[in-house]
């Protein structure tokens, strides 16, 4: 099945195409991970995740009636009582590097030192949309699925490492408490992330409900 993916930014797109292809394996359901058709700045006027992934998925929908996906994500810092949280992308004006050190200026003015007190964790809402070619019998075509995913941790001292994107330089996943994520192999990350664990409650879903053709 292909599935236009509706992001423009590229980490996004390479780490979904990483995440299905071997998701897609373990499941034994064949995605293919599209890029949008055009270039395009869908707008996001929602409050949270979930409407802002729908507004994108669905701005695909409405204009090539085609199956598709969007994420909506944000990271979510404990002691800023949850900022920049829905607000992410826009807290740094899409500069990843003054967006990393207002974050960790923030922290250190709120006395937040202790590793405990630098607890945070990215969220994702996938919003799916699929034509009636793809849908599983008793999902309407055109009605958005949605699948949430996490990844619990807390925010580093300093940066560290450089593959990955966004926050992945500031960002200590639980899973592995000494590292940041930028530090782990794209394989690593996409088994733990936010987008990873949204991804496979779609594939989970799709594998277990068979589809109309
Ligand atoms: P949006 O989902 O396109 O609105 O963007 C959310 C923002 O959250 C991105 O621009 C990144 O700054 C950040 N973000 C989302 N996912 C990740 C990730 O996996 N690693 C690092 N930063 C991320």
């Amino acid at each position: 099945m292909e599935l236009i993916f509706a992001t423009q930014n590229k980490g996004k797109l390479k780490e979904a195409q990483q995440i299905c292809d071997v998701l897609g394996r373990r499941y034994g359901v064949c995605i293919t991970v599209l890029p949008m058709p055009e270039k395009a700045d869908i707008p996001e006027t929602g409050t949270t995740y979930r409407e802002n992934s729908l507004q994108k998925a669905q701005w695909i929908w409405e204009r090539y009636g085609r199956s598709c996906f969007a994420d909506d994500s944000g990271l979510e810092v404990d002691a800023l009582d949850g900022a920049p949280g829905i607000h992410t992308a826009r807290y740094c004006d899409r500069n990843f590097e003054s967006g990393m050190d207002k974050l960790l200026h923030q922290l250190g003015e709120r006395g937040a030192v202790q590793p405990q007190q630098r607890k945070a964790s990215f969220q994702c809402c996938i919003s799916l949309v699929l034509s009636a070619d793809d849908a599983p019998q008793g999902v309407e075509a055109g009605k958005a699925l949605f699948f949430d995913g996490e990844c619990r941790g807390r925010i580093s001292e300093s940066k560290c490492g450089d593959a990955g994107f966004g926050f992945d330089p500031v960002f200590m996943p639980d899973a592995y408490p000494d590292k940041c994520m930028a530090e782990l192999p794209e394989l690593e990350k996409n088994l733990i992330s936010h987008r990873g664990m949204a991804l496979e409650r779609m594939f989970k879903f799709l594998s277990s409900n068979d589809r109309n053709i």
